[in-house]
C-alpha cells in the first residue's frame, strides 16, 4: 500500500504518536469519504445515465419481479437477504460533530476491545466521533451514555487529527447517529440463484443476483462487488460483460 508504515510495540513511525501505548499500528494513504454526499453523487449518476427509482417494501426478492413490466433481473443488494438465518445486525452507534479534522482518520482498537475513531468529513461535513460495533443488537434507538463514552474515548487520540485549536470536549454535539450494519456469518453472499419452481408465480426461467451481507464494510468493498455483481448480471442474461460493465 503505498505511503504506508507499521508500528510494534515501541518502535517509532507513526505520525505523532506515542508508540510507547501502541502495541500494533498502521499508517496509510487512502480514500476517506462523506457518505450522504457520496450516495447522493452515485444517484445522481445512475439517473443521469437513464436510471429509474421506485420505492417498494418487499416481502421477498422474487416479488421484483412484479413491480414494473418487462423485468429483466433482480439484483437483491437489500443489506440482510430475505430471511437469511445468517445475517444479523450490527448496531453502531457514533456522534456527528463541528470539529473540523485536519490530519486524517484515525482509528483505535483499545485493549478492552472496543473502538474509538475520529472521521472527517470533507465539503464541513464536520467530523465523526465513534462508535461501538455491537452484534445482533437492532436497536435504533441512541444511548446518552454510549454518547459519553465515545467522546471521552476519542479524547486520547485527538492530537493526531484535531488541530490545537479544536478539542472534543468543547466540539457542538450536531447529530447522534446509530446504523445498523449487515452483517452475515461466513461473509457476504455473492452468487446468481434461479427460481427453483413456479410457487412465487415468476416462473422457472428466472434469476436473482445476490449481492447482501456486506456488514461494516459495505462502502470499502462495493467497487470490488458491483465487479463480481456486474459478471455474474452478464453470465444470467448471457451477454457480454463489457456491454454490462458500460452501461454502469
Ligand atoms: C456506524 C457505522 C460505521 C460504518 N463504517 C463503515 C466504514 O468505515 N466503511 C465501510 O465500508 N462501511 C461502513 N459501514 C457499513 C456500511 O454502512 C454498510 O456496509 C453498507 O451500508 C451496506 O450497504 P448495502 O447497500 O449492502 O446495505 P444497506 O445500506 O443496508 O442497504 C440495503 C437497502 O435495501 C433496502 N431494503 C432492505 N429490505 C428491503 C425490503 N424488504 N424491501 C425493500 N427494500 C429493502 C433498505 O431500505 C436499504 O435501502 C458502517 C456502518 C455503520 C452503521
Amino acid at each position: 500500500m503505498q505511503g504506508s508504515r507499521v508500528s510494534r510495540g515501541a518502535a517509532s513511525g507513526l505520525r505523532g504518536a506515542d508508540t510507547r501505548f501502541i502495541h500494533l499500528g498502521f499508517e496509510y494513504d487512502t480514500f476517506c469519504v462523506n457518505p450522504p454526499v457520496y450516495c447522493a453523487n452515485l444517484l445522481r449518476s445512475f439517473i443521469v445515465r437513464g436510471g429509474k427509482c421506485v420505492e417498494r417494501h418487499l416481502h421477498s426478492e422474487w416479488e421484483a419481479y412484479d413491480i414494473a413490466a418487462n423485468v429483466g433481473l433482480v439484483v437483491n443488494a437489500s443489506g440482510m437477504g430475505f430471511g437469511d438465518s445468517k445475517c444479523f445486525p450490527t448496531r453502531g452507534q457514533t456522534v456527528l460533530t463541528n470539529l473540523e479534522a485536519t490530519g486524517g482518520t484515525v482509528t483505535r482498537q483499545n485493549k478492552d476491545g472496543s473502538w474509538s475513531f475520529i472521521i472527517p468529513r470533507f465539503l464541513n461535513g464536520g467530523t465523526v466521533i465513534g462508535g461501538t460495533k455491537q452484534p445482533r443488537d437492532s436497536s435504533s434507538e441512541v444511548d446518552p451514555a454510549t454518547r459519553e463514552l465515545l467522546l471521552r474515548n476519542a479524547c486520547t487520540i485527538e492530537s493526531y487529527t484535531l488541530p490545537s485549536s479544536q478539542a472534543i470536549d468543547t466540539a457542538k454535539v450536531i447529530a447522534d447517529i446509530v446504523g445498523l450494519r449487515p452483517t452475515r456469518e461466513g461473509g457476504m453472499r455473492i452468487e446468481a440463484e434461479r427460481n427453483k419452481d413456479d410457487s412465487n408465480g415468476v416462473g422457472p426461467s428466472r434469476q436473482v443476483v445476490h449481492a447482501y451481507g456486506a456488514g461494516g464494510r459495505g462502502f470499502e468493498t462495493s467497487w470490488g462487488v458491483a465487479e463480481l455483481v456486474a459478471e455474474l448480471v452478464a453470465d444470467a442474461l448471457a451477454v457480454d460483460y463489457a456491454i454490462v460493465r458500460a452501461k454502469f
